[in-house]
């Protein structure tokens, strides 16, 4: 079996503080020899100076370095100022997406979805970047049918993705049903399982009413019946979650992403437990 393709996810800290923490995590991370880090943006650009702070440091360390890039609410010439500044500072993948209107903000922009996006960075770019999107096991929550999704998920492979990676799921079939389904419409660039640690269940079951990924009913249950007990929750979370890794590479997943928020523990943990 060929080595999995690890990344780990940050948001861009609000405080000098965090960002010093960030080092901290991203120093204890590297020991993973990570693929890439990658670093997500605020539609709307609400965190473009944050986002672009933290992936000028992170590239300055000398890590490969994957900054998101939302087109909801933006125009094509901050996107493309954004795309000059990557390519200037060496930046050689992105992530693209649509994003999600912040509440208070008006207008869309310039772009509608995620396609549109990745054809401009190409139009723009030519290959100078690696294009990464999102891809959704569970669906993504807006979809007309399940059906419209995956159409809609192979118009930004069309459009010139070069990989992708999963919103999070706990359920290992929705993952491979995905990619099976995929692979029957053509699209075979790889598709990297998006892993969300558990580290408290408040904080879970709100990330996952927002973005429609499911909890099963049998993690949820377990999980409420944990109340406060926190370490009960990160050991059941470890548990889990490096089980569902395992199934995922077994079958055939070329790696692993992690959504970090930021902490190390967890991550390295579970692949230590991969053995990876
Ligand atoms: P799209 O691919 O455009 O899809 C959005 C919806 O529109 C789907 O329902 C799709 O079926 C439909 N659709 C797509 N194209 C068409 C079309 N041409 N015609 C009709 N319908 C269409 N959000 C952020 O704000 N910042 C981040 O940094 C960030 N990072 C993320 C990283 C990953 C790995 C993932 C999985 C998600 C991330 N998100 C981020 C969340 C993401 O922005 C939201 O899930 C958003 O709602 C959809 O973005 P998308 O790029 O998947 O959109």
């Amino acid at each position: 079996m060929p080595k999995p393709i690890i990344s780990f996810e940050f948001f861009p800290p609000q405080t000098p503080e965090g960002m010093e923490k960030l080092t901290t995590v991203r120093n204890q991370l590297c020991q993973l020899r990570p693929e890439f880090f990658s670093v997500t943006f605020g539609a709307g650009g609400s965190t473009q100076e944050r986002t672009l702070q933290t992936v000028r440091q992170i590239h300055q360390e000398g890590f490969a370095v994957a900054p998101h890039l939302s087109c909801v609410g933006s125009t094509r010439d901050n996107i493309r100022e954004l795309l000059q500044t990557y390519q200037q500072l060496g930046v050689r993948r992105i992530v693209a997406l649509r994003g999600d209107l912040p509440s208070g903000m008006a207008s869309i922009g310039e772009f509608q979805y995620a396609n549109e996006l990745v054809s401009f960075i190409r139009a723009q770019t030519g290959e100078h970047f690696h294009i990464e999107v999102a891809a959704y096991p569970e669906f993504h929550p807006q979809a007309k049918s399940a059906h419209d999704d995956l159409l809609n998920f192979k118009r930004k492979v069309v459009a010139g993705a070069d990989s992708a990676i999963t919103q999070y799921f706990y359920n290992a079939d929705s993952y491979f049903y995905f990619v099976d389904a995929c692979r029957k419409l053509g699209v075979t660039i790889p598709i990297v399982p998006g892993i969300m640690p558990i580290v408290k269940f408040s904080q879970l079951a709100r990330f996952s009413d927002a973005c429609g990924a499911e909890i099963p009913r049998w993690m949820r249950k377990t999980l409420e019946g944990y109340g406060d007990d926190s370490t009960s929750v990160q050991n059941f979370g470890l548990d889990v979650v490096t089980q569902l890794c395992e199934k995922l590479l077994a079958g055939g997943a070329p790696g692993l992403h992690f959504y970090t928020l930021n902490q190390s523990g967890s991550s390295i943990e579970i692949c230590k437990r991969l053995a990876l």
